[in-house]
């Protein structure tokens, strides 16, 4: 059998469909975040990063590195095994203590990755814990699904942030069933945030437990960087939060918080927790430092909201649609594949601005678009530099089109 075929065949249709993704080939250097090395032909040999996770450049900041630094030079490079056969290390447990304290919950446990928690999370809840209902917004992100999925308990997906909906719909459920509320604080995608405490009221009426996903929102929102939760003073009316160290604290990990008995069931049942090896310890010692930089340093957050608002304002005064929202993420809409590779193709050859177009399945069809994040690292120059090129093209796409 020509295996071969049958993949291409499949791989042939994305491309039809303007769906099939390329990866931009960088070399990040310290030092000049959000400006890095092209190893793309067709691209300039330096461009600006303006999609990076790594909200805050922490992955560059000479704390964090020097954490790292010195946790390989004092510990090696592997955690040596599981947590369970020889992998728990000094260094994995300070990271869960600090974890804890950023939520306000008795303890924390790490992942590998903020994918692999939710999905080791709600798997083992949802299997566990008999006749469980699992109550999904309708735009969770794939590892909550992927976990509710692999769990095989019921499923009731929700409508989008609506909290009467989710009434209704834990409304209709019985009342004795333990019921699970998972939702996120802010939406990668369009940016936009939940009505939290909406939702926790709606959850309590019913006696659910709630699961929140604040992955991108740890580090950025909250005096202290834990998140949404943290800045309405809702996190301990939740049961369960969960949270990366590979975005805004720019390592690598995920974990959840929450009550010392919840942390401990899912410690003792999670296969996706159970039987991978831990972390490497420069990994957890690196993000612990972040953590607590974040708890402390408000400057990062501030240049941050400032470099944000300047973006927003410009994009309006050259007429530039984007989608409004609270948060720190500025989508601008393309609305068709093809185009939305095609218009950041061009921003990256003859602009070396990088932009990666957002397409199907990371949305849906039809909602293509460009999702900026800008940083307290990107100049003002950066920004007037982007919006200039961004008006240029506009101008370009709306004669295109009319001749079309
Ligand atoms: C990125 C992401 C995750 C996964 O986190 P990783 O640490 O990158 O695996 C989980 N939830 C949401 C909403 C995300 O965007």
């Amino acid at each position: 059998m020509d295996f071969d075929a049958l993949f291409n065949s499949q791989l042939d249709a994305l491309k039809a469909d303007g769906n099939y993704r390329i990866f931009a080939e960088l070399e990040r250097q310290c030092g000049q975040f959000p400006k890095a090395r092209s190893h793309d032909d067709d691209a300039p040999d330096q461009v600006t990063v303006w999609c990076s996770n790594d909200y805050l450049g922490m992955g560059q900041h000479p704390k964090v590195q020097k954490a790292m630094v010195d946790a390989v030079l004092a510990h090696g490079t592997g955690a040596g095994g599981t947590r369970n056969i020889s992998g728990t290390n000094n260094c994995h447990v300070a990271l869960e203590a600090e974890l804890a304290d950023l939520h306000g919950k008795e303890d924390a446990l790490l992942f590998t990755s903020g994918y692999v928690s939710n999905w080791a999370a709600l798997s083992t809840l949802g299997s566990r814990l008999a006749d469980c209902v699992i109550l999904s917004d309708e735009l969770n992100h794939a590892s909550m699904i992927e976990g509710i999925r692999h769990s095989r308990a019921k499923k009731v997906i929700w409508k989008h942030n609506d909290p009467e909906d989710l009434d209704r719909k834990l409304a209709a459920l019985p009342a004795n069933a333990p019921k699970i509320v998972a939702f996120e604080s802010v939406y990668s995608m369009d940016g936009d945030i939940c009505p939290m405490e909406e939702i926790l009221e709606v959850a309590e009426k019913h006696g659910a437990m709630t699961y929140l996903d604040e992955v991108h929102a740890v580090g950025l929102y909250g005096p202290r960087g834990g998140g949404v939760s943290e800045e309405r003073g809702l996190a301990d009316r939740i049961t369960l939060i969960e949270g990366t160290l590979g975005k805004a604290y720019g390592c690598m990990g995920g974990y959840i918080t929450g009550s010392a008995a919840m942390c401990d069931f899912i410690r003792s049942f999670a296969s996706g927790f159970i039987f991978t090896t831990a972390l490497p310890p420069a990994v957890a010692a690196a993000a612990a430092t972040s953590i607590a930089h974040l708890k402390e340093s408000q400057v990062e957050r501030d240049r941050q909201k400032q470099q944000v608002a300047k973006l927003r304002n410009m994009l309006d005064a050259r007429g530039i649609p984007h989608l409004d929202n609270p948060s720190h993420i500025v989508p601008v809409m393309i609305k068709d594949p093809v185009k939305c590779k095609m218009l950041a193709d061009i921003l990256m050859q003859d602009w070396g601005i990088y932009v990666q177009p957002i397409n199907y399945p990371t949305v849906p069809k039809g909602t293509e678009r460009l999702r900026f994040t800008p940083g307290p690292l990107h100049s003002d120059a950066d920004i007037l530099h982007l919006v200039e090129a961004l008006s240029v093209l506009w101008k370009q796409c709306a004669i295109a089109h009319a001749v079309a």
